[in-house]
């Protein structure tokens, strides 16, 4: 029997706030054990909580745009949806909630005191802000997932109120998955995977759960509702409760804290403090510059991009040149080198950068001479201020190009002929030769006119 999938998303995703959610205990990472605590955070008895007004901020800002905010209750966001790209088309997912939580202590066990198991707690997480995000059960496709984190991820980082990278912990997500015969309407019984610390995880996690589902259903068995642990070195799941305790979290209301009023002021401040989202920014790129969708998607992954772009458009580059580099050239440097774009921009600065792709735009320099003299100062230390503004100098001239267009020509008889007999798609071959012969210098619409001159004469004797 054919199934489909029915899978819902719970993600967490820590604040890059310096303090924690109720106390000015800083929120790093990375101290001693228990120095980062107070009374607030360690929940003891007669402390006074206090909301982090950037927390809330930070919920609000990624709740404005996805979904209502409502006032005077728990969540702080309902409804909404995150657009993303899937699949070559961009799709809305739906959420449930975004509410604000506080990370827990972390406990280390077994571990021994003298001749005793003990286990230890550090305090230095809890109290550390978190939001929570709640889609409905939209994804059908373990490869929607990835592409919803993978949004989300750009997301908040494009808020810059997370840096939303899961394999650091930043962003963490549990799934809950059942499965149903293709075509049928009920609900299948779910199980819940927890703590999945990549995409990738999440994707291979998925796919082995259903599997196991599947297995099971068609071996006649029932599936039990369970909460499992995916070790993504070893493609294994493994339970970890089953139905009866799943749910024996003892949640009641906290009547230390106090209530969260947020104003319509500030609900209207927080929507000021927006900046263009990602997918406006992309629909912007392709009408202001006239950039193909794929372009523009890619400049599109981080702000800082769409930033670069501009800023050498303003310096007087094409905006479509401009636009291609940063997706093509650009991009593939930074994720080589691993650094990030402000890395890239002191090591390349602007003005030498933009004057080397007019350089392009104006024949002076062929682009893959000027791919490779970026080369030479990312990975060299060549300065980019003599490199840029003078080197790789284009060959147009036909002295030197016309002893290499005939040396091409009479190397290359077999295409020439089928030139000569209407298959002068065969052109583009015989000009690449003849930039291979330049070192890439020469002009390449000099050298297609020599060669069609050439070419256009009786064959030589
Ligand atoms: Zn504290």
């Amino acid at each position: 029997m054919a199934y489909e999938a029915v899978i819902g998303l719970e993600c967490h995703i820590q604040l890059n706030t310096r303090s924690k959610m109720f106390c000015d205990c800083p929120a790093a990472f990375g101290a001693e054990a228990n120095t980062n605590v107070c009374p607030v955070c360690l929940g003891l008895p007669g402390a006074l909580p206090r909301a982090n007004r950037a927390a809330i901020d930070s919920a609000l800002r990624l709740g404005i745009d996805r979904g209502e905010i409502t006032q005077y209750d728990r969540p702080l966001c309902e409804g909404g949806a995150l657009p993303v790209g899937s699949g070559g088309r961009q799709r809305s997912f739906e959420l449930i909630r975004i509410h604000v939580e506080e990370d827990t202590g972390k406990s280390f066990h077994p571990e021994r005191f003298g001749d005793r198991p003990v286990s230890r707690v550090d305090f230095n997480r809890a109290g550390v802000p978190l939001l929570e995000l709640v889609t409905q059960p939209v994804f059908r496709e373990t490869a929607e997932c990835s592409a919803f984190l993978t949004g989300l991820r750009r997301l908040v980082r494009w808020l810059a109120i997370s840096d939303g990278d899961m394999e650091k912990g930043h962003m963490r997500c549990d799934a809950n998955v059942s499965i149903r015969p293709a075509g049928t309407t009920q609900l299948g019984t779910k199980t819940e995977l927890k703590n999945l610390n990549s995409i990738r995880g999440v994707e291979k996690g998925l796919a082995a759960e259903i599997a196991r589902q599947k297995r099971a259903l068609e071996a006649g068995e029932t599936i039990e509702q369970a909460t499992l642990l995916y070790d993504a070195d070893h493609d294994k799941l493994a339970v970890m409760r089953s139905k009866e305790y799943a749910h024996d979290y003892r949640y009641f209301p906290e009547p230390d804290l106090p209530l969260l009023r947020v104003s319509a002021v500030w609900i209207a401040q927080a929507r000021e403090s927006l900046p263009e989202l990602p997918w406006e920014a992309e629909r912007r790129l392709e009408t202001e510059f006239a950039l193909s969708g794929e372009v523009a998607s890619i400049v599109g992954t981080d702000r800082e991009y769409v930033r670069l772009m501009e800023d050498l458009a303003r310096a007087g580059v094409q905006p479509r040149t401009a636009a291609n580099w940063v997706a093509n050239v650009v991009i593939a440097h930074i994720n080589r080198l691993g650094i990030d774009v402000g890395g890239f921009r002191e090591r390349v600065p602007l003005a030498p950068f933009a004057t080397l792709l007019t350089r392009i735009e104006s024949g002076q320099v062929t682009a893959t001479a000027a791919k490779s003299l970026l080369e030479e100062v990312l990975d060299q230390g060549a300065d980019p201020f003599t490199r840029f503004t003078s080197g790789g100098q284009a060959v147009s001239g036909d002295d030197v190009l016309l002893p290499l267009v005939r040396a091409v020509i009479a190397e290359n008889q077999g295409p020439v002929e089928q030139y000569r007999n209407g298959k002068t798609a065969t052109l583009g071959f015989l000009v690449g030769q003849v930039m291979k012969k330049s070192g890439s210098q020469a002009v390449a619409q000099t050298v297609r006119e020599l060669l069609v001159r050439e070419l256009s004469e009786p064959a030589a004797t």
